[in-house]
């Protein structure tokens, strides 16, 4: 038996590890070699410029940006006269599934791929240059750096790559080692309260400083933990939440149970730009990585409403008045954030603008609002509301002990006050509910939304 059959036989977990290890850091060479450190500096520099550098370096960008993409992507060449953004058309993800080779500029082979989940039911692709991954890796590590971390502090990640097996939680294994970087990722698909103790006791040994990934999950975790009593020893430094919304209740909970700060980013795999929380707890845009217009129902500019974006570092797949689907209020102009910065505040994330619920009396309903309505109830740890019929509801609860009859009807009558009197609403306590394929959960599963 040779060396490496044996030590597979012994330990594939730690096979496994070490696989993942290298992985990682071949990735890490790609995403961090090249321009990453003019980069770092670049965004360094940029911080604490005032208004009119950070206005006329968007507009060089902005200009450099369109200029390469009507002259290198088929898509965008009939738009080599414009005079303004407001001259390209809006751009919808069924473009990209249907059109990436004519968008496009880079051939596959020399860019770095991406597959964006399919939330929408179609799984998408998008191509990134080396030199945009290098640039959007600068930002995000110049970002987390304000709250001291950068790689080689203990990390641990809860995103949503289904990375162990039902054998392997069996035997109490719920996560991968990354042993050069120091990162253990944490399967968030068997997050539930029969696998809870495996899962705090490899997260309490493990120690982390920071956390990344879904704050449904960790959330989920955490949630779990308070409803035991139990808080962690080792305080966590900060928490970056990814890919989804947070909300009000994630940050009560996840704060309290592992002590740490929570920096917010809004960004997206197929490249949007960025939205960072400061030290001081407002969201910025971040104005050198694209633009972010506003807009209401009828497509004009709002202060609420959906989000079309244009995004400087998609020059592989250019992004230009990118119909997302996600939804933002921004604050008034005049609001100026203590932190010193002045890159434009916005007020909340409000996500992806097609959770919602249908009513048959009070249109339709956020998920963001429905949310909401676990405010002052107790026992509620996990929570999603499925709609298969416009005038029936089915909500699944995960719960503890403390959610006795009178938390259901108190509940229950929060959700009917938003739904309207002709919603019927069937309330079951379960145990388990499940993901998405990607990973992430759920409030919302609207079945019959057009
Ligand atoms: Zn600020």
């Amino acid at each position: 038996m040779s060396l490496k059959e044996d030590l597979g036989r012994r330990s594939p977990h730690l096979i496994q590890n070490l696989a993942i290890s290298v992985f990682n850091t071949y990735q890490y060479r790609v995403r961090h070699g090249g321009n990453y450190q003019k980069y770092r500096e670049y965004f360094s520099k940029f911080s604490d410029a005032s208004l009119s550098e950070i206005e006329s370096e968007q507009r060089n960008r902005l200009e450099n940006f369109l200029n390469k993409s009507v002259a290198s992507s088929k898509w965008y060449s009939p738009y080599k006269d414009y005079q303004s953004l407001e001259d390209f058309p809006l751009l919808y993800k069924k473009d990209i599934i249907e059109n990436l080779g004519a968008i496009t500029t880079v051939k596959e082979k020399e860019a770095v791929v991406n597959f964006t989940g399919g939330t929408t039911g179609a799984s998408m692709k998008v191509l990134y240059t080396k030199d945009n991954v290098q640039e959007r890796n600068a930002l995000l590590d110049h970002f987390r750096a304000q709250y001291g971390y950068k790689l080689g502090k203990k990390c641990a990640w809860f995103s949503g790559k289904n990375i162990i097996t039902e054998k392997d939680i069996k035997k109490g294994i719920c996560y991968k080692d990354d042993y050069i970087n120091r990162i253990r990722f944490f399967s968030t698909f068997h997050i539930t309260d029969a696998n809870f103790d495996v899962y705090w006791k490899a997260f309490c040994k493990f120690a982390p400083e920071f956390i990344v990934g879904f704050p449904s999950s960790v959330y989920e975790l955490c949630a779990m933990a308070a409803s035991r009593d139990l808080k962690l020893e080792n305080k966590v430094k900060a928490f970056f939440p990814t890919a989804e919304t947070i909300l009000p209740i994630h940050r009560e909970v996840i704060q309290s149970v592992l002590g740490c700060k929570v920096a917010d980013q809004y960004a997206s795999s197929e490249g949007a730009p960025f939205i960072l929380e400061c030290t001081e707890g407002s969201l910025h845009i971040h104005p050198l990585t694209g633009i972010f217009e506003v807009v209401d129902e009828n497509l004009k500019l709002a202060q609420e409403g959906e989000i079309l974006v244009t995004s400087f570092a998609t020059e592989g797949t250019p992004l230009i008045r990118y119909r997302i689907g996600d939804r933002i209020k921004l604050a008034p102009k005049e609001n100026k954030c203590s932190c010193g910065s002045v890159f434009p505040v916005v007020k909340t994330i409000e996500g992806r603008s097609t959770d919602y619920i249908l009513t048959p009396t009070n249109g339709k309903i956020n998920y963001v609002n429905i949310t909401n309505s676990t405010k002052g109830i107790v026992g509620i740890i996990q929570f999603q509301v499925i709609q298969n019929e416009l005038e029936r509801v089915e909500v699944l609860v995960i719960a503890n002990k403390n959610f006795d009859e009178k938390q259901q009807s108190k509940f229950k009558y929060a959700l009917s006050e938003r739904f309207g009197r002709d919603m019927f609403i069937e309330m079951k306590v379960v145990d388990n509910i499940i993901k998405e394929k990607s990973g992430k959960f759920r409030v919302v599963k609207n079945n019959i939304k057009p």
